[in-house]
């Protein structure tokens, strides 16, 4: 039995609905109890901040994608160097670490969970090997179904139940946790040396439409009651204009579940453009957040871009093809069989350009303009729109009018003209950073009641305490003790272990991966249907019973039970 009390401690927990409150907290073998007796070890916290620890509800840190990015930057590997000392591994690499790097530096800013944005299905091994490579998180694995041929052919005989039967295979097969649609259809219109510019066109080949794919996904979604809902990258992203096509979708989502939101749309600052080319784009904030605003079944992250150089990466190969004409540089891509497809390019964002300051702003409009922080998660897509390293100057920003002045003012002079965000005078606080940094993803992720993102009794102990006095720092004026004080916890927990401690990494991490098993009735299951096995066997490289991922690579995983069809 291992005891510890987190003594004297300034707690925000917004599930709890307690903000600000001194208290003791009690842990015993990983789990938040009651009471520890007297011999327990002890923590002073000394009045500072102390939230659940940091989920991050979109990040790529893991997979074929991920370390193909870090085979792309062999410069890269020369950042960010540090030494192995104790059972700590070397780490390398700042836009793209190794996983490692990854590793420790989510823990020394208090991040405990992370959902990795985009797994291929049929490349899931490799994203499980690096999941167990990332030992201070626990790891989930938005599963990519946006170009899936056994999805569309369901997709378009309108059957929803086969739809489901054949995403709920999938993820126990490839222990994967819930649904992502990336660019859907798009990417695999692009296959075919096609291209799609609104959801309404059909999918070569498929004679199904993006708009089609979302909506029976999300239905399919509910029918096997996923904890989370479908997590969408929608279709345009990057396009001058493309606002029209995220305000489309947004309409199209029926409210359908009262726990937690009916879609996730990720990334939503490369969505919300307005103009029609480069030479005119301009923040669309204003109208998708008004949308959101409206809509409680959605839940948005920011796509926050921070200036200077990074790594871009998706699944939505056709964006990376345009990217790669726009900047000449080097690019690859990937097609993933019957399944995605992927594109990487690495990027700088920069202060001179009029796009880059826009995009900056839009990020930060949309979460301050969301009136509701639980519906405007912060990210930045990581390494997408920046390293995730890069969020404490976002919570800077956000809870700072005047950081954002002195920034405006070293910014494009077009900036100001096609932006609000010189206008708004919205500045964060505390409860609403623990919202927009765990209690939201928590939620969003439908993680609660697996003891995530808050501190009750019988939550998982992962915690994170900053050298952060809320009693005296004026967030407003002293933004930079803001961003420093996110950068590095004075004791970063994870199930009870103080794992980091003023951003050392002190012990091994024993990480778990979270992955949904949808309980399929015997009469819709797929595996045993004899079409689907004549054409999986037909069209894949690999034999169906070499696709799913053996237990071994899960050494610690955790299945998440729902009854599907009830
Ligand atoms: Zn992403």
């Amino acid at each position: 039995m291992t005891e510890l009390l987190v003594k004297n401690a300034c707690v925000i927990d917004p599930i709890r609905g307690i903000n600000g409150e001194i208290m003791d907290i009690a842990i015993r073998d990983g789990r938040i109890v009651e009471s520890v007796s007297d011999r327990s070890e002890m923590i002073d916290a000394q009045r500072c901040l102390t939230l659940p620890g940091g989920i991050d509800s979109h990040t790529h840190d893991c997979g074929t994608k991920v370390n193909f990015g870090r085979y792309m930057s062999p410069e890269d590997m020369r950042a960010g160097r540090t030494q192995r000392h104790g059972r700590m591994h070397v780490t390398s690499g700042y836009y793209v670490p190794t996983t490692f790097g990854n590793s420790y530096r989510y823990s020394a800013m208090g991040y405990t969970t992370l959902l990795e944005g985009a797994m291929a299905p049929l490349e899931a091994r490799h994203t499980h090997e690096e999941f167990t490579a990332t030992p201070h998180q626990d790891m989930l694995a938005n599963t990519l179904f946006d170009g899936n041929w056994a999805v569309m052919d369901a997709v378009r005989e309108k059957d929803i139940q086969k739809a489901a039967a054949i995403v709920g295979w999938t993820l126990n097969a490839v222990k994967g946790y819930s649904i992502k649609l990336t660019n859907p259809g798009g990417t695999e219109a692009w296959g075919w040396g096609e291209d799609l510019t609104s959801i309404h066109e059909m999918v070569p080949h498929f004679e199904v439409t993006p708009s089609e794919i979302i909506s029976t996904m999300i239905r399919a979604n509910e029918l096997l009651r996923l904890p989370h809902s479908v997590h969408l990258h929608c279709n345009n992203l990057g396009k001058p204009g493309n606002y029209q096509t995220t305000l489309d979708t947004l309409d199209l989502v029926p409210d359908l579940n009262p726990d937690r939101q009916t879609l996730y749309a990720t990334h939503v600052q490369f969505h919300a453009y307005g103009g029609g080319t480069w030479r005119n784009i301009c923040s669309k904030a204003e109208e998708i957040t008004r949308s959101v605003n409206g809509k409680p079944q959605i839940v948005m992250d920011m796509g926050q871009i921070m200036f200077g150089r990074t790594m871009t990466m998706t699944a939505d190969g056709p964006m990376e093809f345009n990217l790669h004409c726009l900047h000449h540089n080097k690019w690859s891509n990937h097609d993933v069989e019957l399944e995605t497809g992927s594109g990487i390019i690495p990027v700088t964002y920069s202060k001179k350009s009029a796009v880059n300051c826009i995009m900056w702003a839009i990020g930060l409009e949309l979460a301050l303009l969301t009136k509701s922080p639980w519906q405007c998660l912060l990210e930045t897509d990581n390494p997408n729109g920046a390293p995730f390293v890069k969020y404490p100057e976002v919570i800077g920003l956000l809870m700072s009018k005047r950081y954002r002045d002195e920034e405006c003012a070293t910014l494009h002079p077009d900036t100001e003209g096609r932006t609000s965000l010189c206008a708004l005078e919205r500045e964060m606080d505390w409860h609403d950073i623990a919202v927009m940094t765990r209690a939201g993803q928590a939620k969003a992720l439908g993680i609660i009641n697996q003891g995530k993102g808050h501190l009750g009794i019988g939550a998982e102990a992962d915690i994170a305490i900053y050298p952060i006095r809320t009693d005296s720092v004026d967030p407003a004026r002293e933004y930079r003790k803001v961003v420093e004080g996110f950068q590095k916890t004075r004791y970063t927990i994870k199930r009870g272990r103080v794992v980091s401690r003023e951003g050392e990494i002190i012990v091994d991490g024993a990480n778990a991966t979270f992955w949904a098993n949808a309980k399929i009735p015997e009469d819709l299951r797929v595996d045993t249907d004899p079409e689907f096995i004549r054409r999986f066997q037909e069209f894949y490289t690999v034999r169906m019973s070499n696709y799913p991922v053996q237990d071994l690579y899960l050494p610690r995983g955790r299945r998440v039970d729902t009854e599907a069809f009830t």
